[in-house]
Parts: structure tokens; sequence; C-alpha cells
């Protein structure tokens, strides 16, 4: 029977997921739809034969619904997950979890509290072919112990209302979560550096920065985060093991051989580079909520995230090697 799913924000993603959700994707479909604006839930709802609702309580509560996915502002999550905790029901939540680490401590407590394992991030670099074989072979133990992580996130350019700790939590919050990951071990400061500035930026953005993370067994983590970099979206993550280094494969265009230049494209749209990890993530969600598993990342490491976020953001000024405190992983988070 196909899982029944309730989308919460029908903006940008909201749009795509339902769409993924309801045309793509197997074993699912989308009943209902809610937003703060009527008229768009309306309108969303209408292309999909849903009910719509403007409010996130009502939709969680119908019984046509099975599972939450949550694609509202970041500010509304916290209270939508909770009310998709309270009633049981597994609920997928756009990154962030919630905006502060306290308040994403409060959604990890309630889950432990419901006993159930309900909540997924939409941490999808995980998904990610690229991601995916540098962490088999990492795991395959055939490369050594990985010792260093060099990483770079490039955007063409930026908005002029994007500053520079929206490097960090629109921005690098993607490698946050999947570099630790990557390594399977934990964060334990944090330090930028910012160099000369890009002269396509302005005073409130700092642009590129360089982001360093420690991880408890001493892997060295560094991303460049560059959003104004001009030339195009791009994304890259090296991997120095004590007997080999891995190199993320870049996206594959064709080579063009013209007017004495052999040239080969770049991407320029993060939506395109990450086009399938996104299917895969909804996918495998889809799986997991039907079996009554999480099996991607977790409230847990949604604060994870945005702990490391803090002392990344805390860096940027001091200029100092931020602590990153998050006390051990609670028993109901561990494989
Ligand atoms: P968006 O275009 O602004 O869409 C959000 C929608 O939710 C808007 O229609 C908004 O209505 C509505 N909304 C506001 N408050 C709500 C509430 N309390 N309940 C229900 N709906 C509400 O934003 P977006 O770009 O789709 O981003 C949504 C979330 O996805 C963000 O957290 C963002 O960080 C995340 N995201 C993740 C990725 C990724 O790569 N994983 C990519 C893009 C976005 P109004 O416009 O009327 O306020």
């Amino acid at each position: 029977m196909d899982l029944r799913i309730g989308v919460i924000g029908t903006g940008a993603i909201g749009k795509e997921h339902m769409e993924r959700l309801y045309n793509k994707l197997a074993g699912c479909t989308v009943t209902a739809v809610s937003d703060v604006s009527e008229e768009a839930a309306k309108a969303a709802a209408a292309r999909i034969c849903a009910k719509a609702y403007t409010d996130s309580k009502s939709l969680i509560s119908d019984p046509d619904v099975d599972a939450v996915v949550v694609t509202s502002p970041g500010f509304a999550h916290k209270e939508a997950v909770l009310q998709a905790v309270a009633a049981g029901k597994p609920v997928f939540c756009e990154k962030p979890l919630a905006t502060t680490a306290a308040d994403c401590k409060e959604i990890v407590d309630a889950e432990i509290a419901s006993g159930k394992h309900l909540v997924q991030v939409g941490f999808m670099r995980r998904y990610d072919k690229g991601y995916r074989q540098i962490k088999k072979m990492i795991d395959s133990g055939e490369y050594g112990l990985p010792l260093m992580l060099h990483c770079a996130h490039r955007n063409p350019e930026v908005g002029t209302n994007y500053n520079t700790p929206m490097a960090v939590h629109d921005t690098a919050i993607h490698e946050i979560d999947c570099l630790h990951w990557l390594v399977d071990d934990q964060y334990v400061s944090a330090q930028v550096i910012i160099p000369r500035s890009t002269r396509h930026t302005h005073s409130e953005l700092k642009d590129p920065q360089i982001m360093r993370l420690t991880t408890e067994r001493g892997v060295e983590i560094d991303v460049e985060v560059f959003v104004n970099c001009k030339f195009g979206y791009d994304i890259q993550c090296e991997a120095v093991c004590e007997e080999g280094v891995i190199r993320m494969a870049e996206p594959s265009f064709p080579t063009v051989r013209k007017d004495a230049m052999r040239s080969v494209a770049l991407e320029t749209d993060w939506k395109q580079r990450f086009i399938d990890a996104y299917d895969v993530e909804l996918q495998e969600w889809v799986n997991s909520a039907k079996k009554g598993e999480v099996n991607g990342p977790t409230a847990w490491d949604g604060y994870l995230a945005a702990v490391a976020a803090d002392a990344l953001v805390k860096a940027q000024t001091s200029g100092a090697v931020e602590k990153i405190q998050t006390g051990a992983c609670p028993a109901f988070y561990q494989k």
C-alpha cells in the first residue's frame, strides 16, 4: 500500500518534493498539503487532487496522512516536527531541523520520549553518488585511515541579502553534516580563516572563507566557501588517507573541441547538481518510513549540525578555535 504523505509548505522545494513524491517515486502518494497562504495551499493541492490545509496540526491529524514532509521555512520546522512526533507519524524535515541548537535538542528529547524513531533531516549530500563512493572506499579500509578532508563549496553568486553567517547556515551546513558522516567521527572544534575578500562581495559578506573542523580522532577538515566565485557551482571533496588520496568524481559533461580549445562544461545550478540525490533521499525515506524505521540523518544529526554551525559562526568573528560540545550520542540514536 502507498505511504500517504502530507507536505507542509508549498514554496520552491515543497513543490519539487510534492512532484517527486506524487509522480516520480514508488510506493507513495501525496494526500494533503498545507501552507500559511490558503491560496498557495489550494493551488498546490488542486494540481494533485489532494486536501488543502492552512495549518500543520490539521494536516498531521488527518487520518489520510501516514507521514509528513516539512518544507516550510526553517523557523516553522520545530512546531511541525514536534506535532508529527506527538502524533506518532514519520516526518522528513528539510534542513535545518530547527533554527537553534536548543530547539533541535527539544526535538531530540521529544523523539526519545516517544520511544519511536520518527524524524529524518533533509541532508541530501549523504545520498549523492560521489560522496557515497568516497564513503564506501573509506569504509573498505583499503586506503588506510582518513587523515584530512580538503573540500570546496563554490557558488557563482548570491543575492545582496546574503551575509557572513549565512555562509555557515545556508551553505556550509551541507558539508557540516556530510563530512563527519563520511569519516564516521564527531567534531570537537571549529575555526574560520578569512582571506582577502573578492571585489564581487559587499560590506556584510566576507567572501571567501576557509572553515576548519577537527574531529575527535584528529581528522583535519578544511572547507573553502566561496559564494561569488563567478565561474560555476563547484563542489569538491578530497579525502587524504594513509595509503591513498580519494577525490570525488566531477559531474560528467562531454569534452568539446572547438576554436583551438578543449573544454568541459561545469554545473551552474545546485538543484541540477544534486537532483538525483533528492530522488534517492526521498525514495529511501519512503521505504524506511513504511517499515517504521529511520535510516537517514536523524534528529541527533540535525542537533549536531546546529551545534557545529553555532561554533563556526562564533569563530567567524572571534578568529579563535572554538570548541564544539554536544555531549555523548544518546543510546537511542546509536547504530
Ligand atoms: P520557500 O520557497 O520560502 O517556501 C516555504 C513555503 O512555506 C512558502 O510558501 C511559505 O509561505 C510557507 N510557509 C511559511 N510558514 C509556514 C508554516 N508555518 N506552515 C506551512 N507553510 C509555511 O522556501 P524553500 O526555498 O522552499 O525552502 C524551504 C525549506 O527547505 C528551508 O528550510 C530551506 O532551508 C530548505 N531547503 C533545503 C534544500 C536542500 O538542498 N536540502 C534546498 C532548498 C531549500 P510564505 O511565502 O507566504 O511565507
